[in-house]
C-alpha cells in the first residue's frame, strides 16, 4: 500500500510542478483563472463576480473566485490557496494596494502572472492592469458639480486611503477644483478619506462637515454612490437633501433612484460587463503567453515600482437627463426598478 501512495503522491506532485498552461493547451485542458476579490458589499462587485465568471467561461476557461471582505491577511491566504490549487493566472482586486504586493511575488514564484483588476496593486511587478480611467472619474464628477455650483463651499468625501483608486478619483477632482480654489470661487471646507469605503464612516464625516460649517455647504463630491448615499442621509436629517448637489460613482440602483428623485445630482456609469469581457480576454492571453493584440490602447500606469501596461476604459456621466439612454438602454438596471418610487 505504502509504495502505491508514494507513487500517486509523486504523480500529483509532478502534475502541479511541471504542468503549465502550454502543456494544458496541448492536452486540451481548460485554463483556470483565480479571481481574488476584495469586497462584495457594493452592488457593482456582484456584477464583477458574475460577469467575470460568465466571460471567462464563454472563452472556454474556468474560474475560481474568492472574496476577502476587507481582510488583508485573508486576501493573501486566499490567493495562496488558489495558487496551490493550480490556477494558471491570478486576477486580483486588491483591498490594500500595498500589502497585496506580497501576493504578486508569491504568484510569480509559482510561475503565475498577475492581472490587476479595477484597482492597481502598488509596488509590485504586475503583468497588466485593467480598469476604468479613474482620474477621469474624478474629473467628470467635478466638472458636473462645478457647472451646477460654480462658487461656494465644497465638501469632498473620499474613498478608502488604502485603495489606489481613491487617490486617482481625488486627483481628478482637484485637477478641476484647483483653478477655482485659486480664483477664490470655491473653498473646500472639508476633505477626508472614508475608512474602508464604509458608508457609516462617510456619514459621520458628513455630519462633522455640516456641524463645523453651521449647515452652510453648497456642494458635495463623494467618491462612490455608497458614500454619496450616506452623505444624502446626513443632509436629509437637516432637511437639506435635494438642496445641496451631491456627486457619486458606480450607477448603483439606489443612486439612480435618488437621481430620479432629485436627491443626487449625478453618478458615474462604468458598464461592468465591458470590463469583465476585456479582463477575461486579457487573463486568458496572459495565461497562454499570447500577444495582447488589438484588445485596446495600452497605456502605462506607474505603480511606484514600474510602468504597468494598462487598458483604461472610459467612464460616462449619468444625470437626470440621460438615465434612459444609458443605464436603462444597456440593461444595467431595469426600468421598473429605476422608476419604482415614481
Ligand atoms: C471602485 C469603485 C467602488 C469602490 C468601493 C473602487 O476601487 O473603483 O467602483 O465603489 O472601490 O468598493
Amino acid at each position: 500500500e505504502e509504495p502505491q501512495n508514494r507513487n500517486s503522491d509523486s504523480i500529483a506532485q509532478s502534475k502541479t510542478s511541471s504542468y503549465n498552461s502550454n502543456d494544458k493547451q496541448v492536452l486540451d485542458e481548460p485554463i483556470k483563472i483565480g479571481f481574488a476579490m476584495d469586497t462584495l458589499t457594493e452592488e457593482r462587485w456582484m456584477k464583477d463576480r458574475d460577469h467575470f465568471k460568465q466571460s471567462v467561461e464563454a472563452l472556454g476557461a474556468e474560474v475560481e473566485v474568492m472574496a476577502s471582505h476587507g481582510d488583508d491577511a485573508l486576501q493573501i491566504w486566499q490567493a495562496e490557496t488558489m495558487i496551490s490549487n493550480g490556477i494558471d493566472l491570478l486576477v486580483i482586486v486588491p483591498h490594500n494596494a500595498e500589502s497585496t504586493a506580497a501576493i504578486v511575488e508569491k504568484a510569480h514564484s509559482a510561475g503565475i502572472k498577475v492581472l490587476s483588476y479595477d484597482r492597481l496593486v502598488k509596488n509590485a511587478e504586475v503583468e497588466m492592469y485593467v480598469s476604468y480611467d479613474n482620474e477621469q472619474v474624478g474629473v467628470l464628477q467635478a466638472q458636473a458639480i462645478t457647472k451646477l455650483v460654480p462658487k461656494g463651499k465644497y465638501v469632498y468625501i473620499g474613498g478608502a486611503e488604502t485603495d489606489n483608486n481613491a487617490h486617482m478619483f481625488k486627483k481628478g477632482v482637484f485637477e478641476v477644483l484647483q483653478p477655482l480654489i485659486d480664483k477664490g470661487d470655491i473653498t473646500v471646507v472639508f476633505d477626508q478619506w472614508t475608512k474602508d469605503w464604509v458608508p457609516s464612516n462617510a456619514k459621520e464625516n458628513m455630519e462633522i462637515a455640516l456641524n463645523a460649517n453651521h449647515h452652510d455647504i453648497d456642494a458635495v463630491i463623494a467618491a462612490n454612490d455608497a458614500t454619496a448615499g450616506a452623505v444624502i442621509e446626513a443632509l436629509e436629517e437637516q432637511g437639506l437633501a435635494g438642496k445641496v448637489p451631491v456627486a457619486g460613482q458606480d450607477a448603483d440602483l439606489a443612486a439612480i433612484q435618488r437621481i430620479i428623485e432629485g436627491k443626487q445630482a449625478m453618478t458615474i456609469y462604468k458598464p461592468i460587463n465591458e470590463l469583465t469581457e476585456l479582463a477575461a480576454e486579457l487573463a486568458i492571453k496572459l495565461a497562454k503567453d499570447e500577444e495582447i493584440g488589438e484588445l485596446g490602447e495600452i497605456v502605462k500606469v506607474n505603480n511606484g515600482k514600474m510602468e504597468v501596461p494598462s487598458i483604461l476604459l472610459s467612464p460616462t456621466v449619468v444625470n437626470h437627463s440621460n438615465v434612459d439612454e444609458t443605464i436603462i438602454a444597456d440593461g444595467f438596471h431595469m426600468k421598473e426598478d429605476v422608476y419604482l418610487n415614481k
